[in-house]
């Protein structure tokens, strides 16, 4: 909207200096007085041959992170079903101690992750904001994915209870590990599977600012969320004099109100209007009023919640962000919130220091690998061999005994290994 702004602006201001460049002789000419002397005062330090200064995006793994900054990676900000575009909810925070955190693991943001180029060792702190799939989705994606991504290290999840045991986190991720069971044991033995642990540490939903993390100078709290069902929950993050909320799901609520404010960045959701929900989705207005207005946070209802809190910077995520839905939320939330404003979309990066929040898109690499442990890998565990071929299974196996030799001796050659067709 900004870059509209200046663009028109400098745009009349050409067809002023025209006009006057046509109306007037070369003699007469005001030109002092038309042109923008903030800018026509600032000399150029562009070269032809050298890298621009700014080049304005994030290129993920180019950046150090200063020991005073937290940087926060939009993973996931779109609706349930997860598009090209948008993922669903995941919110990466990376803190100037090396401290990384994920807030939620929707569908879909396992893919965003990836294409930060974090070694995954990096990623093992998973906070869950409440159990809907496009929440923590892509739990598995990253549990298993990340160990075959190079992590030695257990992921550690953090997540709520809820009204009975069976629809808390424990439960949740006890069944996740047991629907892997194949996927998990099929790996034991072949590879190093340190990292194919999960700790999992499930607090009671209904904690007020209750501490449940405190380390290496981060305390991590919750409040209780409102979100059709209890066991919903926000989070506040405080590190270094500086402030994170994310608010997972809820309706606008007390608790965001007491203890969310004056933040550094305020992520907090923000649906897709009713009327988009109708017009684009076929809901019926009724359905549509229902999931945008009573179980979800809507716009306005958004804007009213930030101008109570004045946070630094408030992020509206949680909704499809396009050309043709992004006008009617704007709008919605300029109805009763006029401070500074972020309209997430997928790979949105906030670097934010005590001075200064900086808001830009990533560019991403398509052709992305997973970066090499940062901790020595270790051999296979012979002990944790549990699932070998049935001799059925061993007996159907077409074996080219001498492409496989070849294959072999030319590792061995380029590598320098010994290892011999088994
Ligand atoms: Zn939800
Ligand atoms: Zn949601």
């Amino acid at each position: 909207m900004k870059t509209i702004i200046t663009a028109t602006s400098v745009m009349i201001t050409l067809v002023l200096v025209s006009l006057v460049l046509m109306s007037s002789g070369p003699d007469t000419l005001p030109v002092a007085g038309l042109i923008d002397e903030a800018h026509a005062a600032e000399p150029t330090t562009i070269s032809p041959v050298k890298a621009l200064e700014n080049r304005e995006v994030y290129y993920p793994g180019t950046e150090d992170l200063a020991p005073d900054e937290m940087r926060v990676t939009a993973c996931g900000t779109g609706m349930p079903n997860a598009r090209p575009k948008q993922a669903a909810a995941c919110w990466l925070v990376e803190l100037g101690n090396g401290d990384k955190f994920l807030f939620d693991i929707g569908t879909g943001s396992a893919e965003r992750l990836s294409a930060l180029k974090i070694p995954y060792n990096f990623i093992d702190k998973v906070f869950i904001g409440h159990l809907h799939s496009d929440h923590f989705g892509d739990l598995d994606a990253l549990w298993v994915g990340g160990v075959v991504g190079n992590r030695v290290v257990p992921l550690k999840v953090w997540g709520p209870s809820s009204i009975e045991p069976k629809y808390g986190t424990k439960v949740a991720i006890d069944h996740m590990e047991k629907m892997l069971a194949w996927d998990v044991d099929s790996r034991m033995g072949n590879t190093d599977t340190r990292g194919l642990f999960i700790e999992v540490t499930e607090f009671d939903y209904r904690g007020v600012n209750q501490v449940i993390y405190e380390e290496n100078g981060v305390t991590i709290r919750t409040i209780p969320a409102i979100h059709i069902f209890d066991g919903p929950v926000s989070f506040i993050l405080e590190w270094n004099g500086l402030k994170f909320a994310y608010s997972s799901d809820t309706f606008p609520n007390k608790w965001w109100m007491e203890h969310a404010v004056g933040m550094d960045l305020a992520i907090h959701e923000s649906f897709i209007t009713p009327e988009a929900l109708v017009e684009k989705q076929g809901f019926t207005p009724e359905a549509a009023l229902n999931v945008g207005t009573q179980i979800h946070t809507s716009p306005a209802q958004f804007g009213k919640v930030m101008a109570a809190t004045e946070p630094r910077m408030a992020v509206a995520y949680h909704f499809f962000n396009d050309w043709d839905t992004v006008p009617a939320i704007l709008r919605d939330i300029r109805r009763t919130y006029d401070g500074p404003l972020a309209l997430a979309v997928d790979y949105m990066v906030f670097n934010v220091t005590k001075e200064d929040i900086r808001v830009r898109m990533a560019v991403v690499d398509e052709d992305i690998w997973p970066q090499p442990s940062t901790i020595p890998l270790v051999p296979p565990d012979p002990a944790l061999v549990r699932t070998e071929l049935s001799q059925e299974m061993l007996d159907g196996r077409v074996v080219h005994r001498d492409i496989l030799e070849e294959i072999y001796s030319e590792i061995n050659e380029q590598f320098g290994s010994s290892a011999e067709v088994p």
